[in-house]
């Protein structure tokens, strides 16, 4: 069922709590893939009933990002959801969660701002601002849905750890559940932003997925130096690629590593075809 307004959803929760349902909640902006149905299907497995918000979140977004131009493919979204049993797909207009005027900044808005440390490195380096809006509409969605459990994908792995934070800090009564990167068989992480890849830059996005499996093995091979283990990847690169960084950091608190170990997690974030694209691999995995 596609339902479009918080006092709706809100009206639906109540009677389920009522019933002692255990809900869960799957955040996406659309454009469903393969990876994404793997978030529902785990929650679908584990929940009475479940809700999938759908909504391009206009706050995490940069200035001069692909906002605009996001993938959105509601319809096929609702179909897919409720064809694999998905009880509500919420998914409200901007307007319907941050009223009239779409705020940018928050000056009219209240914003949950997540600690310095975990924003200042990775993607939170170029994209200012961007953890912001996620934890605040993450937070939000938690407030309307108030789900048991919400489900997240390790292919956005520091978002992860930062929305892990968020509710052990704000005391967020919600179990956050981690699932596994979903790729295509080539390697390459599913992701929304696929879509604007052609075929030759497709081939070429495979960098991502080679380095860091590369640096997989030279750690298990013993290498445990970063600096050396970030060497190898420019065997990889090429004018295709426009490197953002390549960090090695703390699996639960993003702290830096000089030296690898089994905790490490490899981020990575690379444009192909001015795509960026972001990827990551736990080293004990
Ligand atoms: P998005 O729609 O890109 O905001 O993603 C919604 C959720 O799906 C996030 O928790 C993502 O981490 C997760 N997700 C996206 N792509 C993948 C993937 N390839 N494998 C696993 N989870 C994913």
């Amino acid at each position: 069922m596609l339902i479009k307004t918080i006092s709706e959803v809100r009206a639906q929760i109540k009677e389920w709590k009522k019933e002692g349902f255990i809900v869960g909640l799957v955040p996406t902006m659309g454009a469903l893939h393969e990876g994404h149905m793997s978030l529902i299907k785990k929650a679908l497995s584990s929940c009475d009933k479940v809700v999938v918000s759908d909504f391009v979140n206009p706050i995490q977004f940069c200035p001069g990002e692909d906002l605009d131009k996001y993938p959105r493919t509601l319809d096929e979204d609702v179909k897919l959801c409720e064809s694999n049993g998905v009880d509500i797909v919420f998914s409200p207009s901007p307007e319907e969660m941050y009223g009239n005027e779409t705020p940018k900044t928050n000056d009219f808005l209240t914003y949950v701002v997540p600690p310095f440390f975990y924003v200042n490195k990775l993607c939170g380096k170029s994209r200012v601002g961007h953890f912001d809006g996620v934890c605040t509409v993450v937070n939000k969605l938690f407030n309307i849905v108030q789900p048991d459990y919400a489900f997240f994908g390790e292919k956005d792995a520091q978002q992860l750890i930062i929305i892990k934070k968020m509710v052990k800090d704000l005391n967020i009564p919600v179990e956050i559940v981690s699932c596994p990167i979903i790729r295509e068989k080539s390697g390459l992480a599913l992701s929304s932003r696929n879509k604007y890849l052609s075929d030759e830059d497709k081939k070429e996005a495979l960098v991502l997925s080679k380095i860091l499996n590369n640096i997989k093995t030279c750690y298990q091979n013993g290498v445990t130096d970063v600096k050396s283990l970030k060497e190898t990847a420019f065997n990889y690169l090429n004018d295709k690629h426009e490197l953002e960084y390549l960090e090695f950091a703390d699996a639960d608190n993003l702290e830096e590593k000089q030296q690898a170990d089994n905790n490490t997690r490899v981020f990575i974030a690379c444009k192909v075809g001015g795509v960026r694209l972001i990827d990551n691999i736990l080293l004990n995995q």
